[in-house]
């Protein structure tokens, strides 16, 4: 049987919806031979592969690494699911969107700063003005709702997605749930 080439991308999230595809458990084991881990943050490689059957987003886009991740990972991908949230409308990520970015800077790392309080300029991505989802800078296929999304709802998408259909999430999840 061919596998399906999976990857998995964490941008503005946190984690929480990996960790409920993880909690997928045993079934997980089970869809396992129909699909390679081709790049996750559950495994190790580092590189993005230039060909990709299914890519799950969790997160939203709130920086400019975020943004030529998505853009990259959209162009390498056939499917692009966004998981969550954060990835379908910023969600977490967004409760930062009234305020400029200097003041969210301000509080982080001077008005909350015990010590050596200044702005890191090396090894942390630029913030983009607003934290937005990914479908407003890429075309989306399916989108999965949830605060996490429940493993039972993933599972179901991921078995469709592996069987080569798109899944009908109607009146499976909501949002916040
Ligand atoms: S949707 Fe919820 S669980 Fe998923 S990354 Fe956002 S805050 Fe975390």
């Amino acid at each position: 049987m061919n596998t399906i080439k999976l990857a998995t991308v964490w941008l503005d999230g946190c984690s929480g919806c990996h960790m409920s595809f993880l909690d997928m458990d045993e079934r997980l084991l089970e869809l396992a031979a129909q699909f390679e881990l081709v790049y996750s943050p559950l495994v190790d490689f580092k590189t993005f592969p230039d060909e990709v059957d299914v890519c799950i987003v969790e997160g939203a886009v709130s920086s400019d690494e975020d943004l030529e991740k998505i853009c990259m990972v959209r162009k390498r991908s056939k499917k692009l699911v966004s998981l969550g949230d954060c990835a379908i409308t910023a969600n977490v990520p967004a409760m930062r969107n009234p305020f400029p970015v200097e003041d969210v800077l301000k509080r982080a790392y001077y008005e909350n700063a015990d010590l050596q309080a200044q702005t890191p300029c090396e090894a942390i991505p630029k913030l983009l003005p607003m934290s937005r989802p990914a479908h407003e800078y890429v075309p989306v296929d399916v989108f999965i709702c949830g605060c996490p999304p429940p493993a039972d709802v993933i599972h179901y998408a991921l078995s469709e997605l592996l069987a080569g259909r798109t899944p009908d999430l109607t009146d499976k999840t909501r949002f916040g749930k």
